[in-house]
């Protein structure tokens, strides 16, 4: 941060230029001062510097104070001792109330500050920009007028009414350059500045972007749109699971299905209740027996369940378990087997059976 005059305040943030003109009034009501700041904003903004384009932001801080500004010095700021100079009234002093503008650094911003700065003048089209052009000297620049040989930029330095009351770029680009250097707008900030620039590969800011059609610009990048879909390796939306994921969200004994969908595992073996038969009437102590075909080595247990409830749990071959018809109702009831393998997987097997009790 350099700063040529003082009160005005050059910052490159990221791949903005912002640029703080700080003004102390005084002698000027604030509605007036209010004017001003406004009319030097809107001359001096909608500009920008690099080929990355960025933008230069100006903004006016200003303050009013009171006594002048020899009495009451502002450090920081520009400041104006707003006072009547009819002296240098060459229209008719009903329009034309000139006050002077003493900078904080004596002479190197002094200028002219009118009541009607940004008022029609008689004679002269539009509004008037005075305060814009004193601004620019607040910003280092110099007059480019003489009023002697009747020449004027065509510029705000020159002019401070019509249309080329306005800054051009080589003023622009002096202002950054003298106070940020060459640099201030840097390659990266080429992203978004409305052009794909070498390097780039879209610019999010230009339609279309560059990309392919359905890819994304990011950061001046393009990104091809994947649709969440069964295979993705991811599980999307109303998918159970995803058979392509390393990640197994289905339930123990559960795969995942080319639908992404959950499904019972097959099992690759069989229990069979061997002992009673189905619908065998039951009137003394028996053995439940089963018999498991395929990974008989495999089975870690069979699960014994009397009308859903589980009664016994057998671990070692061979799969038994005693009846005692006393311990349950007379009347039908079902007996439920289910083997289960070291990895989750089941089968079962269920017969009905009737209960009498012997007397
Ligand atoms: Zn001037």
């Amino acid at each position: 941060m350099t700063a040529a005059y003082a009160g005005t305040i050059y910052e490159a943030s990221g791949c903005e230029i912002r640029i703080t003109i700080k003004i102390a009034f005084s002698g000027a009501d604030n509605a007036t001062i209010q004017a001003w700041v406004k009319d030097i904003e809107s001359v001096w903004n909608g500009y920008t510097y690099g080929d990355c384009k960025c933008p230069v932001k100006v903004s006016v801080d200003w303050k009013s104070i009171t006594g002048s500004c020899e009495q009451n010095p502002q450090p920081g700021y520009h400041c104006i001792d707003v006072t009547q100079d009819y002296a240098h009234d060459t229209a008719g002093k009903i329009y034309r109330g000139y006050m002077k503008g003493v900078s904080a650094k004596g002479t190197d911003t002094l200028g002219w500050w009118s009541l009607h700065m940004n008022e029609p003048l008689p004679g002269v089209q539009g509004t008037i920009h005075d305060a814009a052009h004193e601004a620019g000297h607040m910003l280092g620049l110099q007059d480019d007028y003489n009023a002697t040989s009747n020449t004027y930029g065509e510029n705000i330095m020159g002019l401070t009414w019509g249309d080329k009351a306005k800054p051009i770029q080589a003023q622009i680009n002096k202002i950054v350059e003298t106070n940020l250097g060459s640099n201030a707008c840097q390659k990266q900030c080429c992203c978004g500045n409305k052009k794909i620039d070498e390097g780039e590969e879209c610019d999010p800011s230009v339609k279309p972007t560059g990309c392919e059609e359905g890819a994304l610009c990011v950061s001046c990048k393009c990104f091809v749109i994947i649709e969440p879909k069964c295979g993705d390796g991811k599980v999307n939306g109303n998918e159970e699971c995803d058979y392509k994921s390393s990640n197994n969200t289905c339930k123990q004994g559960e795969e995942c299905n080319s639908d992404c969908k959950c499904v019972k595992i097959e099992s690759n073996f069989k229990i069979t209740i061997t002992d009673p038969e189905d619908g065998e009437t039951i009137d003394d102590v028996i053995y439940v027996k089963a018999k498991v075909e395929g990974n008989e080595s495999e089975i870690e247990k069979v699960k014994f369940y009397v009308d859903g409830e589980s009664v016994y749990t057998d671990e070692e071959e061979p799969w038994k378990w005693q009846l005692d018809p006393e311990e349950f109702d007379e009347g039908e009831h079902t007996i439920k087997v289910r083997a289960y393998d070291k990895e989750g997987n089941t089968t079962e097997d269920e017969i009905e059976i009737e209960i009498v009790y012997s007397s």
